[in-house]
């Protein structure tokens, strides 16, 4: 069988990543492109466009001829229409957007859009750590903390969009406010924001003085690893906290595997395995029989190979 071609798009506040692509993962082609968080719509919009101009350009030079754009961006997207409701929080103007039907306009190619979490969970569910599994929970653990659901092997997204938002997860009812309204959410407590909160914090009862500027999550990992004290506390508790949360996902959810990504699960083995601990400690013993919980496989590549999933998905299902 032929394999179908597309373009992947991943859209940040600094960059837009992206790729040219086979649908069962193969990239031939990648670039990176600057776009700005400050820039009215149509520069994005432009900035996209010329991105996938490009990978045209490349595919044509290989003779070859992609058939779809697959794109993710920040915030909350209603996929059937393609459209960005709402904002998001670093984008000052990108809010309630047309993204496919305008892309569409400029580059002809149908086009679908998604959330990037959702997408990093569809990228690591077809390519990466979960390929070959149903049902799987992914938490991308950065200065948030994003979620994606996985079910049957498509994005589970709630009735209208809005669900998914595993980091707006309360696990302590009466604790820390959020952006989001509600209380004692995940992110509150175990994001790499909370790591460097938790860092400072026990370091100034120790009688120690630390900026909270001068310190990153991965400086806190080194410390960890080199045997630090007030590290090491920091570390557990961000690990207990994510991984109570963790526990009610299995609980809920009975998933195959459960994915962890972002720039704080670059910390690597020892981090998975506190999380696990935690998880299968305070999880219903049937829901963590066959479970793994694994870190994710594809880096920074995972964006726009989520895109190029949801492309070929999307168009799979006659879309
Ligand atoms: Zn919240």
């Amino acid at each position: 069988m032929k394999k179908r071609i597309g373009i992947g798009i991943d859209l940040g506040g600094t960059f837009i990543k992206y790729a040219l692509g086979r649908e069962d993962g193969e990239i031939l082609a990648e670039g990176k492109k600057k776009t700005s968080a400050e820039a009215p719509n149509d520069i994005i919009l432009n900035d996209i466009a010329s991105a996938i101009s490009d990978m045209k350009q490349n595919a044509i030079n290989k003779g070859l001829k992609p058939v779809v754009v697959g794109i993710g961006t920040p915030g909350a997207v209603d996929v059937d229409q393609g459209y960005l409701m709402g904002g998001t929080p670093n984008f000052k103007y990108w809010s309630n957007v047309s993204i496919a039907a305008e892309i569409f306009k400029k580059v002809k190619l149908k086009t679908f859009v998604d959330n990037d979490a959702n997408l990093m969970a569809l990228a690591e569910a077809k390519y990466g750590a979960g390929s070959g599994y149903a049902n799987l929970i992914c938490l991308t653990i950065g200065t948030g903390i994003g979620g994606g659901i996985i079910i049957d092997k498509d994005v589970y997204r709630g009735s209208h969009f809005a669900g998914a938002e595993l980091g707006h997860m309360s696990i302590k009812h009466d604790g820390a406010s959020c952006p989001c309204g509600g209380r004692g959410c995940l992110e509150r407590y175990a994001s790499a924001t909370a790591i460097c909160e938790y860092y400072v914090n026990l370091s100034l009862q120790a009688g120690n003085s630390v900026n909270k500027k001068d310190i990153t999550v991965k400086q806190i990992f080194e410390l960890f690893k080199s045997g630090d004290p007030i590290a090491e506390a920091t570390i557990e508790k961000a690990t207990y906290y994510l991984g109570k949360g963790i526990a009610s996902l299995i609980n809920i959810f009975n998933p195959d595997r459960i994915i962890i990504g972002g720039g704080v699960s670059g910390a690597g083995k020892i981090y998975i395995k506190m999380i696990e601990q935690v998880a299968f400690q305070y999880a219903m013993p049937n829901g963590t029989k066959h479970l793994k919980i694994l870190r994710a496989k594809l880096g920074n590549k995972a964006g726009y190979l989520g895109a190029l999933a949801l492309a070929f998905t999307q168009l799979d299902k006659g879309l």
